[in-house]
């Protein structure tokens, strides 16, 4: 497919750091022909709602670093229905504002077609819109997001909370 790779020739003369590369070595692998790049490990819905977008932020950001050709991506992965991008050298401002907005974003983004998520799914989780959600009911079970996002940030908070009761108890 020449147009997929003509694209992923643009898109890494863009982004540098979507070039693959042997994660021990650094090499770019002998072989590539730019039929696949870094940003295709990103979950189809999340790549099309902001996986340019937040390249954009991020480019932006080591321009303004001098670092462009020097940072790394390691991986690029989605885990319990978040996004988790993993790289060597990032700038602070990265490390605090823009990686963890798109992470952020991408719990409450329909990780098959880009819409806002209405639901997670429970056995593998992930976040799905009603559409999405419906297509695949056949081989999941769902709850609504506002209940899992929820339960999420209650775990944390019921944690702490244990632990205070037990420093009380001291
Ligand atoms: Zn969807």
């Amino acid at each position: 497919m020449q147009s997929n790779k003509e694209s992923n020739q643009k898109l890494i003369e863009r982004f540098p750091f979507l070039m693959p590369r042997n994660c021990w070595t650094g090499e770019v692998p002998e072989d590539y022909d730019y039929s696949y790049t870094e940003l295709d490990s990103m979950p189809d819905g999340w790549r099309k709602a902001f996986g340019e977008q937040m390249c954009e932020d991020i480019r932006e950001e080591l321009v303004h670093a001098e670092y462009l050709d020097q940072y790394r991506i390691s991986q690029i992965k989605e885990k319990y229905g978040t996004l988790c991008w993993y790289d060597f050298g990032c700038t602070e401002r990265m490390l605090r504002d823009i990686i963890p907005k798109y992470e952020h974003l991408s719990a409450r983004t329909c990780i098959r077609c880009g819409n806002p998520a209405t639901k997670v799914s429970t056995g593998w989780i992930s976040p799905y819109c009603d559409t999405c959600a419906g297509e695949i009911s056949h081989a999941e079970r769902f709850i609504a997001i506002e209940k899992w996002l929820d339960r999420s940030s209650r775990e944390v908070t019921s944690k702490r909370s244990l632990n205070e009761k037990d420093t009380h108890s001291l």
